[in-house]
């Protein structure tokens, strides 16, 4: 084995994580860590024989050790930006700001940038970092950011659950700009308003963009109920599509109010659905559901792999609540943004729901990923995701 100065080196064979262009290199890869070694830093990464694989951020002593940023001899850096600006191209090229000014302008891994997330709402931009190494690059990549457009305001939400394994506190800033509480923002045409301060993420659920205009189209004649509402997203979009009525559930009761506040903006109000600050699990389990589309999009039961058989009951049990008290011929939209909650595995958990209920189920619709939430084919872990469409004869 050779051992490098400056760089980390590999364990023979372990070569291949660069080979096959995953971003994450665990800690059982690692053959040996320079002796000027510090937590967060970027260093070069070398094979078992000295050919420099890449360049990774590293955190000692954790599993997930380290993160790729560049390959071959390619300078982090220039791979930092090329990978940004590769990520702005993407979403200038599909997004009509007139339309829809809200999306995810970097996706972390699956835009070849590990740990770092950036929310576009308007003219502010929201970064959360996940790591200790991506918390190192923010200063230069906010000047990046800073170069390319005119921002009202960069601000960080810092507060995902992989920062806890990284024993990283939360980080809620101003990066640049005056710092404005709530922002403004235009879904599809539709307002919004995002509180990314005091809202749950960075403020707002745009991953389910896709699925709500599903919503809005399958809406027409039905009575909808919104389960984990949050501020209403599904809710606008049933109205819109000419829903003859929308409930929300949801037990946060700012997200309730919220919620309210969306459905004013656009147009909505209480007249046409109730607004529920209440436990779905309980609202479910206790009531009759004269609904004929229900949305079900429940925060992540599995944050750890550990939680996965707790989490498995836990999307059953609602799903069989909903599957075997609606009406025929009805909807069910069913979530799950569990990362360790493959598809197949979710599609297994709605099977044995169904049985349960001694309902005929059939999968009219799955997820549809959108352009801002791109999947980094070497890297799928980052697709957490998964809805499915099911009908109840
Ligand atoms: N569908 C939403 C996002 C849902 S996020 C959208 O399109 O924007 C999950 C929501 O579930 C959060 O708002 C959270 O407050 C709510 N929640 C968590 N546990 C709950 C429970 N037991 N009952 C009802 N709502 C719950």
């Amino acid at each position: 084995m050779v051992m490098k100065k400056d760089g980390i080196v590999l364990k023979k064979g372990k070569e291949a994580i660069f080979h096959n262009q995953h971003l994450w290199i665990f800690s059982g890869a690692i053959f040996s860590f320079p002796d000027f070694f510090e937590n967060g830093g970027i260093y070069p990464v070398y094979s078992a024989s000295g050919d420099q694989l890449g360049s990774a951020y590293f955190h000692k002593g954790k599993s997930l050790s380290g993160r790729i940023l560049s390959f071959g001899s390619k300078d982090p850096w220039e791979a930092i930006y090329s990978h940004l600006d590769q990520a702005i191209a993407l979403r200038t090229c599909f997004f009509d700001l007139k339309v829809t000014n809200a999306f995810r302008l970097v996706n972390g891994e699956g835009d070849f940038l590990p740990g770092l997330v950036l929310d576009q709402y308007g003219e502010y931009l929201i970064l959360q970092s996940n790591s200790l190494g991506a918390d190192r690059l923010k200063g230069k990549i906010v000047d990046f950011l800073l170069q390319k457009k005119k921002w009202k305001g960069i601000f960080e939400k810092s507060s995902s659950s992989s920062r806890k394994e990284e024993k990283l506190p939360d980080s809620i800033a101003v990066l640049w700009g005056e710092e404005v509480e709530e922002l403004s923002i235009l879904e599809n045409r539709f307002s919004f308003y995002v509180n990314w301060k005091r809202g749950q993420k960075t403020g707002f659920f745009l991953d389910q963009r896709e699925m709500r205009k599903k919503v809005g189209e399958l809406s027409s004649g039905r009575r909808v109920l919104n389960c984990f509402s949050y501020s209403g997203g599904f809710s606008i979009y049933g109205w819109a599509g000419g829903a003859k009525s929308v409930d929300s559930i949801d037990s946060s009761s700012q997200a309730i109010e919220w919620a309210k506040r969306n459905a004013l903006i656009n147009g909505f109000t209480e007249k046409e659905g109730k607004f529920l600050q209440q436990d779905a699990f309980l609202f479910l389990s206790e009531d009759d559901l004269n609904y004929d589309f229900v949305v079900l999009d429940p925060p992540a039961f599995a944050k750890k792999k550990e939680d996965l058989p707790q989490a498995m009951k836990g999307y059953r049990e609602l799903n069989y609540q909903v599957i075997s008290k609606m009406p025929k011929r009805s909807l069910l939209l069913t979530s799950s943004c569990s990362y360790h909650v493959e598809e197949s595995l979710f599609q297994t958990i709605l099977f044995q729901a169904a049985r349960m209920a001694k309902r005929e189920v059939q999968i009219i619709g799955k997820h549809i990923p959108a352009i801002d939430h791109p999947t980094n084919l070497f890297h799928p872990e980052s697709n957490y995701l998964k809805s499915i469409l099911l009908y109840l004869s």
